[in-house]
């Protein structure tokens, strides 16, 4: 989406931004190596090809980034009130992104299966779309995972974009359950579940009886949680003093997790190039940091 950011000036600075999106834009700068592609549809006014010019500018692969002729780019606006909240407009309805699943191809699908080791999907992907493509969308992650390939989920819930909770809570846990990595928000959790106050451990007893391969459990500045379906693992967050904007935090995490899996690093190290990531995406205003911000992986050979 085209994210426009209201500066301390009152200008309005423009950028692009969007879960999964942050999410392979920092894979990709951390691990050059890796073929990371963006799938997803545009159309054709200016900030869908500005987006498409970005994609390139990350080195992301763009082949499964579909155009829609009649749609656009969805937009975002971020306003900080006096209060040092942010406040979201979101115009998205007739984004082009949400016809996804009647733009990819059967081709596009086996092209999917036969070059790709992992999918990452959030439950916003899902939520943007309609009951029909959710099930679509479903079942053709499900012949991919036959194929081979891997699926990652993150909870990321947003209450608007669903048609009520019931729904967003069948999808989310569906997924959940399918997921060969997932990655669970405390209070993405606590939201889905209309439980205030959820923690992660918490959410761990929620959620260990669906038996995911591996269990991530984010909670802000708290523990991080392992679970998989022999070991539980903890693991302590460094607290940031001072926190610029939180946008992008459990995105950037996912990445520097992603990356450290590829990589074949052990657990406590994946978690340590989520953490180290995340804490330096919430030290600078808005989703996308500077490639120049980008803290350097240190190579822990450690056992998880
Ligand atoms: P999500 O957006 O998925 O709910 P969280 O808010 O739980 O994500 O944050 C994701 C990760 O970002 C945390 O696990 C942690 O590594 C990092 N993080 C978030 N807030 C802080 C903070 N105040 N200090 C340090 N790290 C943080």
């Amino acid at each position: 989406m085209a994210e426009f950011r209201q500066n301390d000036c009152g200008n309005w600075q423009q950028a692009f931004a969007g879960d999964v999106f942050n999410t392979a834009v920092y894979l990709k700068r951390l691990s050059a190596q890796t073929d990371v592609a963006f799938a997803s549809v545009v159309g054709i006014d200016m900030f869908s090809r500005a987006l498409r010019t970005y994609c390139d500018s990350e080195m992301l692969n763009s082949r499964w980034l579909k155009c829609h002729q009649e749609r656009s780019c969805g937009l975002y606006f971020i306003q900080t009130d006096s209060q040092g909240e942010r406040q979201f407009s979101y115009y998205r309805e007739n984004s082009a992104a949400r016809t996804l699943i009647q733009m990819l191809s059967d081709d596009d699908w086996l092209e999917f299966a036969e070059q790709m080791d992992w999918v990452f999907v959030s439950a916003i992907s899902l939520a943007i779309l309609s009951e029909e493509n959710r099930q679509g969308l479903f079942q053709q992650l499900q012949r991919l995972q036959r194929c081979g390939v891997k699926l990652a989920f993150d909870t990321n819930y947003r209450s608007s974009l669903w048609e009520c909770p019931d729904i967003a809570r069948v999808w989310i846990y569906k997924m959940l359950a399918g997921s060969d990595l997932a990655f669970a928000g405390a209070e993405d959790m606590a939201g889905v579940l209309n439980h205030c106050g959820m923690n992660a451990k918490d959410v761990a007893r929620e959620l260990t009886p669906l038996k995911i391969p591996e269990l991530v459990i984010k909670a802000g500045k708290e523990q991080v949680l392992v679970i998989t379906p022999n070991y539980h693992y903890a693991f302590e967050i460094e607290p940031v003093d001072t926190v610029v904007d939180t946008t992008a935090a459990g995105d950037s995490f996912n990445a520097g997790y992603l990356a450290a899996l590829l990589d074949g690093q052990p657990l406590s190290e994946r978690v340590q190039w989520a953490a180290s990531l995340a804490s330096e995406v919430i030290q600078h205003a808005g989703a996308i940091i500077p490639p120049s911000a980008m803290p350097t992986m240190v190579l822990n050979t450690s056992d998880s």
